[in-house]
């Protein structure tokens, strides 16, 4: 089963569920075939943006298949060792159940101690290597240099389990969705990968039913990353979801957009590592901005295209994603 493990996730055309889609079965077989004495495999389970919850939903009700995934990982790549990396409370809650499961074998717990960025790939190796938590530049990656400079394998916890089913011939081309905001049934959805999301919506029965119709007047949709997704008006819901595959639902008439912004800046200034000036002063003047609760779109535009070409890692190219389409198209 595992002999072939890397062909059929190219066959299925896997892509890693962290956000950045790359194709798994590729990423498995750089770190495969890199040539060092040690290499290491993270399951990353630090989902750490605001309204998006798939990976806890995944590790509450199908935690053996993530540890199956990374038992498929640790007999496919040799000389290896995990990590799962959970965030705190994640850690805290699963700790027992996951002890359970990886008993015997060379994979440790490791608890997530810092903001949403420790989720980022080179974080987590500086937060396991006990360094200062902080994105590293890329190249190398992480299949050539990873953690403690050994070819590493990381993905995140679905990941892991699609992966488990891939070799079961099990996988049926689903992802897991988080769906919330102004919504009847919040919750986690596991639905076909290339649904658009006004299918979603209807399908789960969280289609929203504002005012008199659900018109163009009625409502948003935040879809994407939690925080960082964009925003999409009721026309533009033919799409599928990207990124995180997050989609929050806001009642246009209720929300206030001003607040909504200060909302996400504080995520962003919260959670942004200060390593550059792009991002470190960047979210900090849209955040100077927002207080006089009036937009100057000149200056904005200016601080965005900064922030897009300049960051130094996709924090801050992410920050742009939500408030340039929030003041395109609501404002
Ligand atoms: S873009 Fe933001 S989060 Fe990324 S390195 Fe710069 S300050 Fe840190």
């Amino acid at each position: 089963m595992t002999k072939d493990i890397i062909a059929k996730l190219k066959e299925n055309e896997l892509l890693g569920r962290g956000g950045a889609g790359f194709p798994a079965g590729l990423k498995w077989e750089m770190v495969k075939s890199a040539k060092a004495e040690k290499k290491y495999i993270i399951c990353n389970c630090s989902e750490g943006e605001p309204e998006v919850f798939k990976d806890g939903f995944i590790l509450e009700n199908y935690p053996k298949d993530i540890v199956n995934g990374i038992k498929i990982a640790l007999e496919t790549i040799d000389n290896s060792s995990a990590y799962i990396y959970l965030r705190k409370d994640y850690f805290d809650k699963f700790k027992s159940k996951l002890e359970e499961l990886i008993k015997g074998l060379p994979i440790t717990l490791f608890k997530k101690t810092g903001g949403y960025l420790s989720g980022e790939e080179t974080t987590i190796f500086a937060a396991i290597e006990g360094k200062r938590q902080e994105p590293r530049i890329k190249p190398p990656f992480p299949p050539q240099k990873g953690l403690f400079g050994y070819p590493t394998l990381i993905n995140n916890a679905e990941t892991f389990y699609h992966i488990a089913k891939i070799a079961k011939d099990e996988y049926k081309k689903t992802c897991f969705y988080s769906i919330s905001g102004e919504v009847e049934n919040k919750g986690v959805y596991e639905l076909p990968k290339d649904w658009p999301i006004e299918k979603i919506l209807k399908e789960t029965k969280n289609f929203p039913k504002f005012g008199p119709s659900a018109d163009e007047a009625s409502f948003f949709v935040q879809a994407g990353g939690g925080v960082s997704g964009e925003i999409l008006l009721p026309n533009e819901l033919s799409q599928p979801v990207k990124w995180l595959r997050a989609i929050i639902v806001f009642n246009r008439e209720k929300t206030d957009c001003f607040a909504l912004m200060k909302k996400w800046v504080n995520f962003f200034l919260e959670n942004n590592c200060d390593k550059c000036a792009p991002c470190r002063e960047g979210v900090y003047r849209i955040a100077e901005i927002l207080e006089k609760n009036k937009i100057n779109k000149q200056l904005l535009n200016d601080i965005f295209f900064v922030l897009e070409e300049t960051s130094f890692c996709a924090l801050g190219r992410a920050v742009v994603v939500p408030f340039s389409s929030l003041i395109e198209k609501i404002l």
